[in-house]
């Protein structure tokens, strides 16, 4: 994937359209990403002891990487990732847009 941990990222499709954040975690064998304060779900929880209350956590639930496109952080558009081959051999990202690379 494209897409790594840090990352900002704006979201393209579903509930979240249209809103950027960064992402907290990349799972790359289901091509999903957790990004922060997006795709929210609620996990109910249960009191463990007598007088704990049960309580209602909010979470950020994985979603498919083709929800999401690279916020480049060179010029700040939401574009597709390119890969480039630097002089010394290195692969590096690069943004389509301003054609600058990053790690
Ligand atoms: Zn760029």
């Amino acid at each position: 994937m494209r897409i790594k941990k840090g990352d900002v990222v704006k979201i393209r499709a579903g509930r979240d359209r249209g809103k950027t954040g960064k992402v907290l975690r990349t799972i790359a064998e289901r091509s999903a990403v957790v990004i922060e304060g997006m795709n929210l779900l609620v996990k109910h929880l249960r009191a463990r002891r007598s007088g704990e209350k049960g309580q209602r956590v909010r979470y950020p639930a994985p979603l498919p990487v083709s929800r999401v496109s690279l916020v480049c952080p060179k010029c700040g558009a939401a574009t597709r990732v390119g890969m480039a081959v630097l002089t010394d051999g290195k692969r590096e990202r690069r943004c389509m847009r301003c054609k600058q690379t990053f790690a």
